[in-house]
């Protein structure tokens, strides 16, 4: 098939066009969520954005796999091997088990993907149903001559590697300074940037999840699950991997270096990072305690595809910075967007030449390196041009399948199509919730608000009263 699709690669530092393995098929990875908290919708940037590249390769023809990681051990609160694993903190911080931890947050974070229209990944797995994959490929690691035990933690050896820093011209010293931060240096390794595989002892000895090895009961490191959880369903070439920017080290080059020490020889051909969104006060971060969810997007009557509107309309390579202002804005265009896309009436014949015409743009903007915004721009294009309404309807369908934005289902100022007992319904509940509030029970009032809420309906308080809307 014609491979015309232009990326940035991070591997090269060069927007290059994308050519996978096998013709017409794209293998695809992406690091997917460590479950000890809510996504914050930073995290749900990269998710939204890996979303739209998956589906561009889907609309240009291609044939996906696309295979996402549940991170539920493993990760330490520090980049570097050191520091307590997340799970074990978020488990401790709500008094329940990292299973359930796992679980719940896991589903929450499918949940927010719902809600913003982000495709499920083919194969979704978690880190703990895959123990004996990651113990195999560290005996092999070990065997080759890659990997050594000391203090009883098996570690990788980047001295053996010929260039361990694949991504980045920066020298080591400044490569390490983020990282090492407050970070005791681990004295059992033999070069500063070697990296855990497989912990038996760690100061953080209280690890609820642990397993039998080779090398004594203990736990993996973070950064083996992602090349073990790929080349189980992948195989041993990949054309794409995925993650925001805080990924690229030491997070990839780690899977990197394991991953074409194990299969001698290279392993995935392109890197796909999505920059970071940032608040005003900085980098979002899940540790820092009060950030920014979907459902807090909600709970301030945002409809959630107005972030990812929000999202697409700015290049993934650059860094976006939230705020009320700009979502505000955002959802009078995306408003207005939906109600003039409900206006169109689907009585006509569809004009094949100019529906092909529109979509090789749409397509083209798509493929010149996922230029989201410009594929926005022709969506107003669209509607200005001289063409049927059907026309119109068929193109705004078509590229929907990408933008996922719900784009024809009608008009979300009108409460979308509810009928009459719905709506009396409502009513009747907006009374009561203003009455419990009459009586001080806040608590009734923000339960008739959730149940609503729960029916995809929104209420908003407004100086001329409760507004309702459906979301
Ligand atoms: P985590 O749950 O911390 O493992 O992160 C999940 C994904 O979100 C990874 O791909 C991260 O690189 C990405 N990520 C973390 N912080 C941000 C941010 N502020 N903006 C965009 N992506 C982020
Ligand atoms: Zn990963």
């Amino acid at each position: 098939m014609e491979n015309n699709m232009k990326l940035f690669n991070t591997l090269t530092k060069k927007v290059e066009t994308f050519i996978p393995n096998e013709d017409g098929k794209v293998n695809m990875y992406t690091c997917g969520p460590t479950v000890y908290h809510f996504a914050h919708i930073g995290n749900l940037r990269s998710y939204i954005m890996e979303d739209v590249l998956e589906k561009t390769f889907r609309y240009a023809g291609y044939d996906v796999k696309r295979v996402m990681n549940i991170t539920d051990v493993g990760h330490l609160s520090s980049d570097a091997d050191s520091g307590e694993d997340k799970m074990l903190k978020g488990a401790k911080r709500e008094h329940k088990t990292v299973m359930e931890i796992a679980k719940f947050y896991t589903d929450a974070f499918f949940s927010d993907c719902e809600k913003l229209n982000i495709k499920r990944p083919d194969v979704v797995e978690p880190a703990t149903n895959c123990i004996k994959e990651f113990i195999h490929m560290i005996e092999v690691l070990l065997e080759k001559g890659y990997a050594y035990v000391a203090g009883e933690n098996v570690y990788f050896d980047t001295s053996k590697l010929q260039d361990y820093y694949v991504f980045s011209s920066q020298s080591e010293k400044e490569l390490m300074v983020g990282v090492r931060d407050d970070v005791d240096e681990d004295t059992n390794k033999k070069n500063k940037s070697d990296f855990v595989l497989w912990f038996t002892k760690s100061k953080f000895d209280n690890q609820e999840l642990k397993w039998e090895s080779p090398w004594g009961v203990g736990y993996p490191g973070w950064h083996i699950e992602c090349s073990s959880i790929s080349m189980k369903h992948l195989g041993e070439y990949m054309d794409v991997h995925c993650g925001g920017v805080d990924n690229i080290f030491p997070h990839h080059t780690n899977e990197i270096a394991q991953s074409e020490a194990y299969l001698g020889h290279k392993w995935c051909n392109y890197w796909f990072h999505v920059h970071h969104l940032n608040d005003k006060s900085g980098k979002m971060s899940k540790s820092k305690g009060d950030f920014l969810t979907v459902s807090l997007l909600e709970e301030k009557n945002y409809h959630p595809l107005v972030y990812r509107m929000f999202c697409l309309q700015s290049h993934y390579r650059k860094p976006l910075e939230f705020s009320y202002e700009v979502m505000d804005n955002m959802e009078n265009s995306y408003l207005k967007l939906r109600k003039a896309i409900s206006k169109l009436t689907d009585a006509e014949e569809i004009e094949t030449e100019k529906f092909e015409e529109y979509k090789g743009k749409f397509l083209d903007a798509l493929k010149n390196d996922l230029n989201t915004s410009m594929a926005i721009t022709i969506c107003y294009e669209v509607l200005k041009a001289d063409m049927k309404d059907a026309t119109k309807l068929a193109l705004f369908r078509s590229f929907d399948e990408v933008l996922s934005l719900d784009l024809t289902m009608g008009d979300l100022e009108e409460g979308g199509a509810v009928d009459q007992e719905l709506e009396a319904f409502i009513l009747q509940k907006i009374e009561e919730r203003k009455a419990a509030k009459k009586e001080k029970n806040f608590a009734k009032a923000d339960e008739i608000r959730a149940s609503l809420l729960e029916m995809e309906i929104v209420l908003e308080d407004t100086r001329e009263g409760v507004k309702w809307k459906k979301i």
